[in-house]
């Protein structure tokens, strides 16, 4: 059984896993305009119900078992100080960098220490309210490069999270979190995905966040109106809708089979629902314009070092 955060054992040893590279060069920069991945831990024990890093293609065993590379912080420091080119370093797309253990490790804090001090960017993507234990760093970054971080909501019903994603921090503990990043003047905002068909797909659950989303300051939030799955996610995801919510899991295989894009019926109208309430909030929802906001001013700044060079 996965433990909840105050249950975790204080004592708790970190198991180490070997690693060459923890900071490699990103194949596209579609997603958020990042240059680079990092992840320091492998595993995650926030257990949410759709992860996708549990799939069979990724091999990660005993995914619920949070592990960290030997030597990550020598291993970050060499990587990031022979790149020839700096640029934004994403991380939280295959754990959660705010993982329980990170409140004493520290991992990703000190990571955020080295792309601060070798002059990167950070993008991280969190459901942990200790992210905000960095501000004072991700200040330091956002001085001398663009910073953005996304915070991942996909219900404002704290009970409906307790269900999906049971060990991470609710989704008015995340609000809050979201609200001191962006009082802070750290460019801030949801990943509103995945948006669960027959569970949170409903105009009601958009509307409350995005209203949410606005009254805490958010920037941007970038949608998905569905799920992906895949061999041995499908398989675990099914089992705890089954205990979650009986009777969906039917529904799921009558209309998804074994499809990977499990787009919500509703997406269409949700999204243009979505859309209505961004305009209203004045909030950023297509990924080429938040891209934009968060990088403002920094292509200006290093075009004027090379001016006087
Ligand atoms: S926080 Fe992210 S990586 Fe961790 S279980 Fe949830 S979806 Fe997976």
């Amino acid at each position: 059984m996965i433990k909840s955060h105050n249950q975790m054992d204080k004592r708790y040893k970190m198991q180490y896993i070997p690693a060459k590279t923890i900071v490699t060069r990103t194949r596209d920069d579609s997603w958020f305009g990042t240059d680079y991945t990092m992840n320091i831990y492998k595993g995650c024990c926030h257990g949410c119900i759709y992860c996708d890093s549990r799939s069979d293609c990724y091999r990660v065993e005993k995914f619920d078992t949070v592990r960290t590379k030997e030597n990550a912080l020598e291993i970050i420091r060499d990587e990031l100080r022979r790149k020839v080119k700096t640029g934004v370093v994403g991380t939280g797309a295959m754990s959660d960098p705010y993982n329980p253990f990170e409140q004493e490790f520290s991992l990703t804090r000190h990571s955020l220490e080295l792309i601060d001090a070798y002059g990167f960017g950070a993008a991280i993507a969190t459901k942990s309210s200790l992210i905000t234990r960095d501000i004072d760093i991700l200040k330091l970054i956002r001085d001398h490069s663009p910073v953005i971080c996304k915070i991942t909501i996909t219900t404002f019903d704290d009970t409906i999270a307790k269900i999906i994603e049971p060990n991470a921090d609710p989704s008015s503990t995340r609000f809050e979190a979201l609200k001191k990043l962006t009082e802070a003047g750290i460019y801030a905002g949801l990943l509103l995905m995945p948006v669960l068909p027959f569970i949170n797909d409903n105009k009601e659950n958009i509307v409350n966040i995005v209203r949410l989303a606005g009254k805490h300051g958010a920037k941007f939030i970038y949608p998905f109106f569905g799920v992906t799955l895949r061999s041995g996610q499908r398989e675990y995801f099914y089992d705890r809708l089954e205990e979650g919510f009986p009777g969906i899991k039917d529904r799921y295989i009558n209309r998804y089979g074994d499809n990977y894009q499990c787009t919500s019926p509703n997406s269409r109208e949700l999204y243009r629902i979505f859309a209505e309430e961004c305009e209203k909030h004045k909030i950023l929802y297509r990924m080429k314009d938040i891209i934009r906001a968060y990088k403002a001013g920094y292509e200006y700044k290093q075009l004027s070092i090379f001016d006087y060079d």
